[in-house]
């Protein structure tokens, strides 16, 4: 009993040292691109928000934010950056929309603003009230177009390191700033 005691317990060290190792060694250079940047729902404390994606969407890997009582809710910068573009296309496309520059050729765009809440040049923090949400541009309800994009391209969404769904809608409960 003894020794089946303490090889267990050996076994239980070695398992632990080598889960240290495969956390410490990066599994490949995509896994790495994706985890550079720890991009948080952009809304406030507490909320819950219906992310939308769909095949049709322009661009496909944008996610939809709806919930009710949408309009005028705060939008918050999904991560620290520069604010690069502050743009009201009027009743086309985007309508007003924001980027936020990050590290590593990262932006996330959001987009069908009512309101800005920050000027190009601005630098922010994750959290950050940039903007309220609206419906400007093509837009027929008030929610929150959102981008995540890589080096020009854009890129399937990963919020507080969960990928959203493809296609579908997961419903999203934001911890930003609690
Ligand atoms: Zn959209």
């Amino acid at each position: 009993m003894g020794r089946s005691t303490t090889g267990k317990s050996f076994g239980g060290v070695l398992a632990g040292a080598a889960a240290l190792v495969a956390l410490a060694v990066p599994a490949s250079a995509e896994d790495v691109d994706a985890q550079a940047i720890n991009f948080r729902t952009p809304f406030d404390c507490g909320q819950v928000w219906n992310a939308n994606t769909r095949a049709d969407h322009n661009p496909q890997n944008a996610v939809d934010f709806q919930k009710s009582n949408a309009q005028g809710q705060n939008v918050l910068a999904s991560a620290s950056g520069e604010v690069t573009k502050v743009e009201d296309l009027g009743d086309d496309s985007y309508g007003k929309y924001l980027v936020i520059e990050h590290t590593d050729g990262w932006t996330t765009l959001y987009a069908h603003l009512s309101a800005f809440e920050a000027s190009e040049g601005d630098s922010v923090s994750t959290g950050d009230l940039i903007g309220k949400v609206g419906s400007t541009g093509g837009s027929t309800g008030p929610h929150l177009h959102y981008e995540q994009i890589d080096g020009g391209t854009v890129q399937r969404v990963v919020l507080n390191g969960v990928k959203i769904k493809y296609y579908g809608d997961t419903e999203i409960k934001s911890s930003t700033g609690c």
